[in-house]
């Protein structure tokens, strides 16, 4: 291992001789296949994928993956063939390389060579979550080198391509750290007015709350110690950038109006340990009515695990503060690489067992993506039902019967009704939110108990097709609306 230094080596300096020496073949066998192969910025292209496996590394992965990450791009750009691949390392190392290869420019041009690419990528990624890995870290490095791409144009794409695809995904993964750097890199060339405005705003607005967040923090520490709670940590954390610009949008661009753009964060031991520090924040402080989030009992559809309040702090302050163990924390940051990663294997705890069973959820997320792309032939509908049905923000509401129902969050009771049942849908005749009659184009918030009315003579109108979000209600509406032409 001598020869071979660098930052790789350091993170796998666990794994076995076999798995370090895999490593080493294949950060030979790319260095010497890029060649004298330069990226835009002029650095060795070797650069590249070293960068991709070191990421790989960081988060975890197995000696596979990480070898992948070194040889991902050496079949795209045609310097080993694929059964070179599969003969020099494994079948398992090949089929991950492959997975991550692009479509060629031959068979596929402009939007359609994107699409198809993207659902070569699901397929791949739906055998093997570990493909999809390697493509956002693949993606991370190339933001953030983004600013040597010559032209403005393939710029604006790349980001653009970052902030609707790549950052969702991360998303859905549970991949918090990586998400939010994905988006930070891409914001600044995807929106640069909006990029420079919500920086300018930030900047205002953290000047005074910094301190004013780092008293409230020592009063809770204190308060905290003296409750005899044993705190791993409390801190203070900003809220990226592009994740501040996606709630401004929804408030007028009024920073003043975003609670959590300083919020406090509270690691404690357990479970047990949280609701108790929740117990004591509300009797330090009086809570915000309605801004209790219980995220612990109810997680979000990526697994996220929290409590959240936002406090009356007196002289007209309010804080956002959240709690979680160092699990929570775990996953909320490196989601579905903390299960798969190296560190975790093997071991049959019920931490593990509790990991794949979220690992197995994400992959009946990815099954569902699949069994659905497969009805949307055109590239536009494909790339606009990708937004809407799988990455836009998801907000929970309730049937009467407390049964739960994930929903995009510009949904309303149209998109509700089918998501229920079919039949519900069809014969839908009013709805009530709440208790209360509400109009079929309402969007919905999350919390929101939603009662659906039917008729038996009741069927779907071109209205409702206007109403409707989601690509499920839409496809039913179509479909009795031309049965309907059709009797
Ligand atoms: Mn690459």
């Amino acid at each position: 291992m001598a020869e071979v230094k660098g930052d790789i080596f350091e993170y796998t300096s666990e794994f076995s001789e076999r798995e370090r020496a895999l490593i080493e073949r294949a950060y030979k066998t790319a260095k010497k296949a890029h060649g004298d192969q330069k990226r835009h910025s002029g650095e060795p292209y070797f650069n590249h994928p070293y960068e991709v496996a070191l990421t790989l590394a960081k988060l975890g992965m197995d000696a596979s993956t990480i070898a992948a990450g070194l040889l991902h791009d050496t079949i795209e750009d045609e310097q080993m063939t694929e059964e070179e691949m599969e003969k020099e390392f494994s079948k398992e190392i090949f089929t991950l390389v492959q997975g991550v290869t692009k479509l060629g420019t031959l068979k596929y041009r402009g939007l359609k060579r994107h699409v198809e690419s993207l659902r070569k990528l699901f397929l791949a990624t739906a055998e093997d979550i570990r493909v999809l890995i390697i493509r956002l870290a693949d993606r991370a490095h190339n933001i953030k080198t983004i600013e040597y791409i010559p032209k403005e144009e393939k710029r604006k794409r790349i980001a653009d391509e970052t902030l609707e695809i790549f950052a969702p995904l991360a998303g859905r993964l549970g991949m918090g750290a990586l998400k939010g750097e994905l988006e930070d890199h891409a914001f600044p060339y995807a929106l640069p007015e909006e990029y420079e405005k919500t920086r300018e705003l930030l900047k205002q607005k953290t000047k005074a709350d910094q301190k004013y967040m780092e008293k409230v923090r020592r009063t809770l520490q204190k308060t905290l110690a003296k409750e005899k709670i044993s705190v791993i940590k409390t801190e203070a954390r900003l809220k990226r950038l592009y994740s501040l610009y996606k709630k401004l949008r929804h408030h007028d661009m009024d920073i003043d109006k975003i609670y959590d753009v300083v919020a406090l964060r509270v690691v404690v031991p357990s479970v047990a340990d949280c609701y108790r520090v929740l117990g004591i924040i509300h009797r330090t402080w009086n809570p915000l009515p309605g801004r209790v989030r219980d995220y612990i009992a109810v997680p979000k559809s990526n697994g996220y695990q929290s409590l959240h309040t936002t406090v009356f702090t007196g002289d007209g302050g309010t804080v956002e503060i959240q709690v979680r163990t160092e699990a929570m924390h775990r996953e909320a940051e490196y989601g579905i690489a903390s299960a798969l990663s190296y560190k975790e294997g093997g071991h049959k705890s019920r931490r593990r067992k509790q990991k794949q069973k979220a690992l197995q959820k994400e992959m009946s997320w990815m099954q569902q993506l699949l069994d659905w792309q497969e009805h949307v032939s055109e590239s536009r509908e494909f790339l606009d039902s990708l937004q809407m049905d799988f990455f836009r923000d998801r907000v929970f509401v309730y049937t009467p019967d407390g049964d739960v129902i994930e929903l995009p969050e510009e949904a309303t009771p149209v998109d509700f009704a089918f998501a229920v049942h079919t039949d519900i849908g069809k014969h839908m005749a009013g709805a009530k939110i709440n208790g209360k009659l509400a109009s079929l184009n309402t969007r919905l918030q999350g919390g929101d108990i939603v009662e659906i009315m039917t008729k038996k003579d009741a069927v779907p109108t071109e209205k409702w097709l206007a109403h409707a979000k989601t690509t499920l209600a839409r496809r039913r509406i179509r479909a009795a609306l031309n049965e309907a032409k059709n009797r």
